[in-house]
């Protein structure tokens, strides 16, 4: 029994993409067809849709996305994220995993299955392409068996110079996401003689990301994703996952129709490896679950399509958690999903706030650093300023600033204020007071910072006069 119990599970002792040798084994994954995989197939290709129009879209002349780290400039949806924003961001980012955990805690590694950017192009562009010019699995298996002949150099050659010029395009779009299309498109029509380096370094990425898809493949999910790596402590019985319903298909057995299973006792797996046969990670669904599982649903599929020919019903793997196969009870709510959905909702609630209270404007009014107040004429005080402000737009702006009429007036140095899109602009000016206003040594001043009519901004500030009593004193001697 022992000896049994550790044969059966040898399978965890080793990945399954690596032999006994220590060698890689190649995946040759059967082409999937079932009712999942055309959906998986439309949410793809509406993904990959997605990533490659959303560097053309502009909003107000800008970028739809843009995640410019060498000049800290992101906009999101159209909105412009700087550095001054950077806690917003952060926020974003950390609801963001937050959100992904909880939804991992619930429903597994449906986001790898489903969404993650390495399957979208794993299995709906490159793998696609190698089938349409190697051929099906058993093709592909026999053409890379057998020794090199024109067949195998032509196929193999156009493959990888397809899978090269898919690798360059598709990172020419990811640096569309950073510096802008615009500027993508001016380097491309440039030429390459323009800024040899810049051609080099795309050429260079494009290797790699061609490596990533040619070569290294599901090896991305099982050994090198941290995602992937988190799944251990991620997940727990209730946690729904792609599995297979170990109570109805034991004791499998090869199918007979002449037999009757249920008086032969024997469950409905049929161990004709079809859903060992589609995985993409090489694992056999029946050992449970396991962490090269990237929920792609394929063997879902597969063994439908097996239920269908041997009248049994679907299912027998599908979408469910450990503790439903083994009690039969349905999910339940506990308290590490009711931890994460609070934090979830009190971080998309702070997020909002920030948001609501965010300006396109950002302004800070000082004082001079050691000034007083000067003798403006015989009837008034003035102060000196300086502001500083921050153009969050993508816009040049004009700026003025106001205050309550019987508080005084502004004189700005250096004529009207205009601030540059994304920079910083700096001005000094004068706030000019009545003498008999300046009733106490420090007077609250209120400054509205206005753009193009619209209230950008409000701050506060202290107006220094001579203290009440030198200025009752100067008011008498008047
Ligand atoms: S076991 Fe099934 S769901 Fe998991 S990776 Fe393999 S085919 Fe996809
Ligand atoms: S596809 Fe279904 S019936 Fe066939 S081996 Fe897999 S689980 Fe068993």
């Amino acid at each position: 029994m022992k000896e049994f119990e550790e044969e059966e599970e040898s399978f965890r002792d080793r990945v399954s993409t690596i032999a006994e040798d220590g060698k890689r084994l190649w995946v040759y994954p059967k082409r999937p067809q079932g009712k999942l995989f055309k959906y998986r197939n439309l949410t793809a290709y509406f993904l990959l849709f997605v990533f490659f129009i959303t560097p053309f879209i502009k909003v107000n002349g800008d970028p739809l996305m843009l995640f410019n780290i060498l000049e800290r400039q992101f906009i999101i949806f159209g909105v412009v994220f700087f550095p001054q924003d950077f806690h917003i961001f952060v926020l974003s980012m950390i609801t963001f995993i937050v959100f992904v955990v909880l939804f991992t805690v619930i429903f597994g590694r449906i986001f790898c299955g489903w969404i993650c950017p390495q399957t979208i192009f794993m299995e709906f562009l490159y793998r696609q392409i190698e089938y349409f010019i190697e051929g099906n699995h058993s093709h592909q298996r026999k053409l890379d068996d057998r020794s090199m002949d024109f067949d195998k150099l032509w196929r193999k050659t156009l493959k990888h110079i397809v899978f090269y010029l898919i690798s360059l395009v598709t990172v020419y779009f990811f640096l569309a996401y950073i510096i802008g299309m615009d500027s993508v498109l001016e380097h491309i029509s440039a030429g390459p003689a323009a800024n040899p380096a810049g051609f080099i370094g795309m050429l260079i990425f494009a290797a790699i990301h061609y490596l990533v898809f040619a070569k290294l493949r599901e090896q991305v999910c099982i050994i090198i994703c941290p995602y992937g790596r988190l799944q251990g402590v991620l997940l727990d019985r209730n946690s729904i996952l792609v599995s297979y319903d170990y109570k109805r298909g034991e004791p499998r057995a090869k199918y007979n129709p002449l037999e009757d299973r249920d008086k032969a006792v024997k469950g409905d797996c049929v161990d004709c490896n079809s859903c060992v046969l589609v995985c993409p990670t090489g694992i056999d669904i029946r050992n449970g679950t396991q962490l090269e599982c990237i929920n792609c649903t394929a063997c879902i599929d597969a063994c439908d399509n097996v239920m269908d020919r041997v009248h049994k019903p679907k299912g027998l793997i599908r979408y469910a958690s450990e503790r439903s196969i083994a009690e039969g009870t349905k999910l339940k709510f506990n308290i590490r999903i009711l931890f994460y959905s609070v934090v979830l909702s009190g971080l998309l609630i702070l997020i909002g706030y920030l948001f609501s209270i965010r300006t396109d404007i950002e302004s800070t009014i000082l004082r001079m650093p050691g000034s007083m107040y000067q003798e403006y004429d015989s009837l008034h005080y003035s102060n000196i300023y300086t502001i500083r402000l921050i153009n969050k737009t993508r816009r040049d702006l004009p700026v003025e600033l106001l205050i309550d009429e019987k508080d005084g007036f502004i004189k700005m140095m250096g004529g009207p204020l205009m601030v540059a899109k994304g920079q910083v602009g700096k001005a000094t000016f004068l706030l000019v007071m009545e003498k008999s206003m300046v009733t106490k040594s420090l007077t609250e001043i209120e400054f509205k910072v206005m753009s193009n009519g619209r209230e950008m901004d409000e701050i506060e500030a202290t107006f220094v006069g001579p203290n009440a009593l030198d200025a009752g004193k100067a008011r008498e001697s008047e």
